[in-house]
């Protein structure tokens, strides 16, 4: 069935193990996050076998799809207070900054004889999720008094809203911070997680603070990718995740559309350079999938026109044109492009064991 998504396992297990060897250097754990590719639950099984200490995702749904995967769950969204009940079931750790919310988890993981763990975020700079420095003593001096809840670490999310890149200074304060309080609740923190795949260039220029203890790591593992500057990671691959979609038409037809031009599919008004008439291809593929903007083909000499909500329109005039209707294509993709086409239920998915 195309249109699908190649997943080369082998891959996935080379990219985490990667990692998992330059992090544990500098005695860094790691969380593999499943987000980006729903948490398949093939992927995030080789990403356990390639040593990630745990699995993380902001939905539950997601930690429920692995909740037969051995190896501990944490939920990276605040929980929501309407799924409190879920994450204390099936979420080991989860991040919170909201006093409201952790009240709520105390009352459930009672409820279900548990102790739940919870990683508070701290705002260092960034305005996504986080306590500020200044309100930090009295929340937690709050969260000690309850008794089915155990702070396991603190953390920090950078380059995410803001685009702050992470740095020995933020790092630092929040490793300075973590110890500080620690110190004075004596505390037993477990994690002390300094951010995501755009925290990795600080490992390489041997300024990471020394008390961070973690990474949660999405996009490096899965498309080879530091996410400071874009750099590709070299040691990794690019290419675990492949899009391959099949040719439904193929005509040598005009560059230009013929008759005024009005509105396209989604209100906006198209233009068009004039390169005479080119062997186009349409794929059975669309904008409900993907957005065309992530994609890369493989075979560089095609290029991507455009997409409609179900046509993906190639120009394939520069190409050998060796080409027949049932055909398919491939093409890398970019984060967006692979969370789009993990998230359609019209894309099958195909692994490479
Ligand atoms: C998505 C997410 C990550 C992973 O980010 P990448 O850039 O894919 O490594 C880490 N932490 C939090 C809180 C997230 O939401």
């Amino acid at each position: 069935m195309f249109p699908r998504l190649n997943i080369d396992l082998n891959k996935v297990y080379e990219n985490t193990k990667y990692f998992v060897n330059s992090c544990e250097k500098e005695d860094i754990n790691l969380m593999a996050v499943t987000k980006v590719f729903c948490a398949d639950t093939k992927v995030a099984q080789k990403q356990v076998e390639a040593g990630v200490k745990y699995l993380a995702d902001s939905r539950i749904q997601n930690l429920i799809k692995m909740k037969d995967i051995d190896v501990e769950k944490v939920l990276m969204r605040l929980p929501m207070h309407s799924e409190v009940e879920k994450v204390v079931k099936y979420a080991d750790i989860s991040f919170n900054t909201e006093i409201s919310t952790i009240k709520k988890l105390d009352l459930e993981a009672k409820k279900q004889n548990k102790k739940h763990k919870i990683l508070i975020m701290l705002d260092l700079g960034d305005l996504r999720e986080g306590i500020l420095p200044k309100d930090i003593d009295s929340v937690v001096e709050e969260i000690i008094k309850l008794e089915n809840i155990k702070i396991a670490g603190f953390g920090v999310n950078l380059t995410c809203y803001g685009g702050i890149i992470p740095s020995d200074k933020n790092l630092g304060k929040l490793a300075e911070i973590s110890e500080r309080l620690s110190n004075k609740f004596n505390l037993d923190l477990e994690i002390i997680s300094g951010g995501n795949s755009s925290s990795l260039f600080l490992i390489e220029k041997n300024n990471m603070p020394s008390k961070i203890n973690n990474l949660r790591l999405g996009e490096a593992i899965v498309l080879g990718r530091e996410t400071a500057y874009g750099n590709d990671v070299k040691g990794t691959c690019n290419d675990i995740f492949i899009l391959e979609a099949e040719v439904i038409e193929l005509k040598t037809k005009d560059s230009v559309p013929t008759g005024e031009i009005g509105m396209d599919a989604f209100g906006n008004t198209p233009t068009f350079e004039d390169k005479g008439k080119i062997l186009r291809g349409i794929l059975a593929v669309g904008q409900q999938d993907v957005n065309p903007d992530g994609l890369t083909p493989l075979n560089d000499k095609i290029e991507i026109l455009g997409a409609s909500s179900d046509h993906l329109l190639l120009n394939l005039e520069e190409t050998d044109k060796n080409f027949k209707v049932g055909d398919t294509i491939k093409f890398k993709l970019d984060y967006g492009a692979l969370l789009q086409l993990s998230t359609s239920e019209y894309v099958d998915t195909h692994y490479i064991e």
